[in-house]
């Protein structure tokens, strides 16, 4: 099972979650908002566990968090994988449009400029934004799109941009976001959660929540879950395969 964007640090006890994932040999990622979580967030990393942890400095936070950009570049030669990052065009957040701008793009400047990374990045409202970014600066790495909510033509772009995509339970249940799905490259999808952010049955989802997403998976490409199972492990492989 893969939860490939958990936010494990903001469970009520992060280490009880972390220890379940490895017992249930679950392969996480586990994105950070803001560089300053990156040492504590490490630190769920047990051993013998399948948890990585992405370096990330949410958008939603970017305005009150640029200030740490030096403390992200002084860990991203530590990790191929960075997220949470992106950009957010709600309008709550839309008026630090300028922060996350700058934010991100220095964020893509110096994964471009040590090869490429591995990134978990925010759509919301903003996709074609986004999109333009990852344009602008082609040799930044893998982007995986996490939730995405644009449309049929951006998806189409996003493909085309050598974009992945990960999904989860909540996403899955709307009839749109499923006919976007159906469109996504199969090699190119992997299973999410967004715990504890999103909600599974009135609850915070978990990330062995995921295996709901596989199920939805299994439904929609009218395929067993075992095969769902077998193709998103496939696909995890050939992600990290350079790594
Ligand atoms: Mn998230």
């Amino acid at each position: 099972m893969i939860d490939f964007h958990a936010h494990l640090d903001l469970y009520p006890d992060p280490i009880a979650v972390a220890k379940e994932c490895s017992a249930q040999g679950i392969y996480v990622l586990s994105v950070t908002t803001t560089p300053s979580a990156w040492n504590g967030t490490s630190a769920l990393v047990l051993p013998g566990s399948r948890i990585s942890t992405a370096l990330g400095l949410h958008p939603q936070i970017a305005h009150l968090r640029r200030s740490e950009l030096g403390l992200f570049d002084t860990y991203l030669p530590d990790t191929p994988y960075v997220g949470e990052i992106g950009l957010d065009g709600a309008p709550e957040f839309k008026k630090y449009w300028d922060d996350q701008i700058a934010v991100f793009e220095h964020i893509l400047q110096g994964c471009n400029r040590l090869g490429g990374r591995i990134m978990s990045i925010h759509s919301r409202r903003a996709t074609s934004a986004v999109l333009d970014r990852l344009e602008a600066f082609p040799h930044s790495g893998v982007p995986i799109l996490h939730w995405f909510t644009g449309s049929r033509r951006e998806l189409d772009r996003a493909i085309s941009l050598n974009c992945w995509f990960s999904v989860g339970p909540a996403m899955l249940i709307a009839a749109k976001s499923r006919e976007l799905v159906s469109n996504m490259p199969r090699e190119r999808i992997l299973t999410e959660t967004d715990g504890p952010f999103t909600q599974v049955d009135g609850r915070s989802a978990m990330p062995w929540d995921a295996k709901r997403a596989v199920a939805q998976l299994a439904d929609l490409w009218k395929i067993p879950v075992e095969k769902v199972d077998q193709h998103l492990n496939s696909n995890l492989r050939q992600l990290t395969s350079d790594l």
